[in-house]
């Protein structure tokens, strides 16, 4: 085996290795909480000359503000029970910005035990750190972007599935009502046919942003049930309240008059709703409810379009 100890012998040598390092060695003598040495390449880092590291107050107030309480109080109280710890904090720059530090702190005691001093490395982590938020935004971003639709921008199936399931147990447990409208558009693959695949797309756009303005719920949502589908849900509407969204709905809708050439309402754009209301019970479920209300808008189309039909379903005449 090769004898290393002339290298750990060799104080210059030893020194050499410690300050060309990327990581920055620091000694604080416990007793005194002075800074015994600081590596040199703190300056470089930083700004601050290494003799200007003179005690842990010079420490704690290069630190971001919003760090500092929680970071001292941490490392404090771990060097206290002598405990080996690290913590990441923003340390200030002499030209005043911060960079990221990871500071890995070592409890040395002597023979009796008693903490004697605290050795360490600081590591600049700015990169990890810049990365790490990306990827937080990143994530929010996705996560918005996965409750959306990408046509409408409003919101799409999923996220109505989702806050559909949360009010309806929220209805139960209240024992309020809960309404929802389904809207299907009126003679839309004549409306494709006549000005476009991309008039049509357009066209979605209208009615949701038309659609968008019924609401006025904090809850309330409008989303994308399917392609030209629609769907609103309204908690705590009973179906006065309900019926009164969905008449505003189709005022909005004539107020925008829509051209459809084909339409025999008026030649406009036109949308059927069925609806529904509900106090769910213990023994209703949210398909059923789903079906009957769909089974509204079925009869909307059948009794000739642009109409509301409504059902209010009541714990004896579940689904
Ligand atoms: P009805 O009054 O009975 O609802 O007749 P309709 O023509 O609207 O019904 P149908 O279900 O036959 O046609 C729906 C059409 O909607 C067919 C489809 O091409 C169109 N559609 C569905 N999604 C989209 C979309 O995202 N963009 C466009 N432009 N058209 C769509
Ligand atoms: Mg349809
Ligand atoms: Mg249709």
């Amino acid at each position: 085996m090769t004898d290393v100890s002339p290298l750990f012998n060799d104080h210059a040598v030893y020194k050499t290795l410690l300050e060309s390092t990327k990581a920055i060695p620091w000694k604080i003598d416990w007793a005194t909480m002075k800074f015994a040495y600081i590596g040199p390449q703190i300056e470089a880092l930083l700004g601050w000359t290494a003799d200007s590291w003179v005690s842990v107050e010079d420490w704690a107030m290069r630190m971001h503000p919003e760090d500092r309480e929680y970071v001292v109080n941490f490392c404090v109280t771990q060097s206290q029970s002598g405990v080996d710890h690290e913590a990441d904090y923003r340390a200030l720059t002499k030209d005043n910005g911060y960079v990221w530090i990871r500071d890995v702190v070592h409890v040395v005691r002597n023979d009796e035990g008693d903490v004697e001093a605290l050795i360490g490395f600081m590591f600049d982590i700015t990169e990890r750190k810049k990365t790490e938020e990306q990827l937080l935004s990143l994530q929010k971003e996705l996560e918005v972007l996965s409750f959306k639709d990408g046509l409408t921008n409003i919101a799409n199936r999923r996220r109505f599935d989702s806050s559909f399931e949360l009010e309806w147990e929220r209805a139960r447990n209240e024992r309020k009502p809960l309404s929802l409208l389904l809207f299907d558009v009126d003679f839309f693959k004549q409306y494709n046919d006549l000005y476009g695949h991309t008039q049509g797309d357009k066209c979605l756009v209208d009615i949701a942003q038309t659609l968008s303005l019924a609401l006025e719920g904090p809850r309330d949502l409008l989303a994308r049930y399917g392609g030209e589908e629609f769907v609103v849900l309204l908690p705590e509407a009973d179906a006065e309240s309900a019926r009164k969204v969905a008449e505003r709905c189709q005022r909005l809708l004539q107020k925008k008059a829509i051209l459809h050439a084909l339409s025999p309402h008026d030649r406009r754009v036109t949308v059927s709703i069925g609806a529904g209301t509900v106090v769910p019970g213990d023994r209703t479920e949210r398909s059923g409810f789903i079906k009957a209300v769909d089974r509204q808008l079925y009869a909307a189309k059948n009794n000739g379009r642009h109409r509301i039909e409504h059902v209010q379903l009541s714990e004896s005449e579940r689904p």
